[in-house]
């Protein structure tokens, strides 16, 4: 750590802006694309890589998740990325460390319902990382849109001093949002994926066209199924902005999936936007 405070302490006096990316390694482009987003925007930018232990509610899953340093790095060269910064378990989490960061309410469904404590160590880790980078602004994905709200959420309500900036997800050419997760997709599976956002966006076509909520959501969870997907683990239309649940398009709204192929677990969101005049008045912002 003494080296990240030294470096942006150097940048600071320089007058410099530090942005901070966080992932957890194994980068492909949609990770890029924030680290590009960031250097845009003008000043430093930091990448940290942690698989962080605290959000991961399984063993198994944890030392299933891909690593891949030196790709890692390879990758980064050439990104516009000034620091890469990789910290220790033992170094984040001290053999008595007791304190967490929980965020109510906007966690308790879709990825919150499956994965016990997965937001509060999410939520968790990314404070400790905004503390040690004192970076002023931080690049999240909508590619994991509860997580990106949880953040922002976060941090309004703790003050803490940082801009949060969502950035579009990142796509292959057959339409599979870019995961660290497809690598572990094996061949048949990966001919399957890429039938979760078609069938999301034939979805949103059909509930801004004035669809039934339910109705729609019934019929893609079946044809997900149909198209080879083992579970749909949940398909609901929320709020664009807090995540509400939403019985009928009254508002900007998301559709949200996590369906597994086989042993592996595909999350994805698709905008829906609310026709014209069906916009609740006193909807909350
Ligand atoms: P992860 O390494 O999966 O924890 O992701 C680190 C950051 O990269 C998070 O803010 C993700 O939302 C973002 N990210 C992951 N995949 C994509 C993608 N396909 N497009 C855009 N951002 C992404």
């Amino acid at each position: 750590m003494p080296e990240l405070r030294r470096r942006v302490a150097i940048w600071r006096q320089a007058g410099e802006s530090v942005a901070v990316v966080p992932t957890m390694g194994a980068l492909h482009e949609g990770h890029l694309s924030l680290v590009r987003q960031a250097k845009a925007e003008g000043g430093r930018v930091i990448v940290t890589i942690f698989v962080n232990p605290l959000q991961f509610n399984s063993q198994a899953d944890l030392a299933l998740y891909p690593r891949d340093e030196a790709g890692d790095a390879a990758l980064l060269a050439g990104s516009g990325a000034d620091l890469l910064y990789v910290p220790e378990a033992s170094d984040m989490y001290p053999a008595d460390f007791s304190t967490s960061v929980a965020v109510a309410g906007l966690t308790d469904g879709l990825c919150g319902a499956n994965r016990v404590g997965h937001f509060t160590g999410m939520a968790t880790v990314v404070t400790k990382l905004f503390l040690r980078s004192g970076a002023d602004c931080a690049y999240f994905g909508e590619k994991d849109f509860q997580q990106l709200r949880v953040v922002q959420r976060m941090v309004r309500d703790l003050d803490l001093p940082i801009r949060v900036i969502g950035c579009p997800t990142i796509r292959e050419a057959d339409g599979l949002a870019m995961s660290s997760r497809n690598r572990r997709l094996p061949q048949a599976a990966r001919a399957v994926a890429p039938a979760l956002y078609r069938l999301m966006q034939e979805a949103a076509v059909a509930l801004e066209a004035g669809g039934d909520v339910g109705a729609v959501l019934a019929e893609t969870g079946a044809a997900v199924l149909a198209a080879g997907f083992a579970r749909v683990e949940y398909l609901e239309l929320r709020a664009e902005d807090d995540l509400t649940r939403l019985e009928r398009l009254s508002r900007p709204a998301r559709l949200l999936a996590a369906c597994w192929l086989g042993e592996v677990r595909l999350i994805d969101n698709v905008p829906v936007r609310a026709p014209a005049g069906r916009e609740d008045r006193d909807a909350p912002c």
